[in-house]
């Protein structure tokens, strides 16, 4: 089996675990992935653009799948309260509640744990390689904040030097389309 075989039957095995899930098992996988993509991004990456970009997918099909989500009453939008044209996208209350129930049953995270070292040096090495591949196709990263070079301490809160910004403690370990490697 390749590399490219393997992280293909992983990623299928994760579709799998996802559809276990009552609410989410009827989803086409764009609107699951468009769900989970929206437990995960921080408060500069809830928009559709974002969306749109992190699912490298059209901006036909995410309009779509967004507004889907919406009839189905799993996410809704808001405007941006500092730019009225901008739109924010949040997950209802059931929608987080079926996707952290996913994955608090995800075998993927119970089998790593019993690696040794917790499997850690296998994620240092796929992140590695994912971020080589995110290079190479020229796409942005959505890493963590907590190890973008723009996270900063400052008097004992996180502080992003891009946007000027003191950051939600509990954001820190949330993805941003805005992130750069140290
Ligand atoms: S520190 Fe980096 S990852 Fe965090 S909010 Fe700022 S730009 Fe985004």
């Amino acid at each position: 089996m390749t590399l490219f075989d393997i992280l293909e039957r992983l990623a299928n095995l994760q579709q799998s675990g996802f559809r276990r899930n009552s609410l989410l098992e009827s989803l086409p996988s764009v609107q699951v992935n468009a769900l989970y993509y929206l437990l995960r991004c921080n408060h500069y990456s809830n928009t559709p653009g974002s969306v749109t970009e992190y699912l490298g997918l059209t901006k036909g099909t995410v309009s779509q799948s967004l507004r889907k989500l919406e009839e189905k009453a799993l996410i809704y939008r808001q405007s941006h309260p500092g730019d009225k044209r901008k739109v924010l996208l949040f997950l209802t209350d059931k929608a987080r509640q079926a996707i952290e129930g996913a994955l608090s049953q995800d075998n993927i995270a119970k089998v790593q744990s019993a690696l040794p070292s917790g499997g850690e040096e296998l994620q240092l090495q796929l992140m590695g390689l994912l971020r080589q591949v995110q290079l190479r196709e020229g796409v942005r990263l959505f890493g963590e904040c907590q190890f973008c070079r723009f996270h900063q301490r400052q008097q004992g809160q996180s502080f992003c030097r891009l946007t000027q910004e003191l950051l939600p403690s509990e954001s820190i370990t949330l993805i941003c389309r805005e992130f750069e490697s140290q």
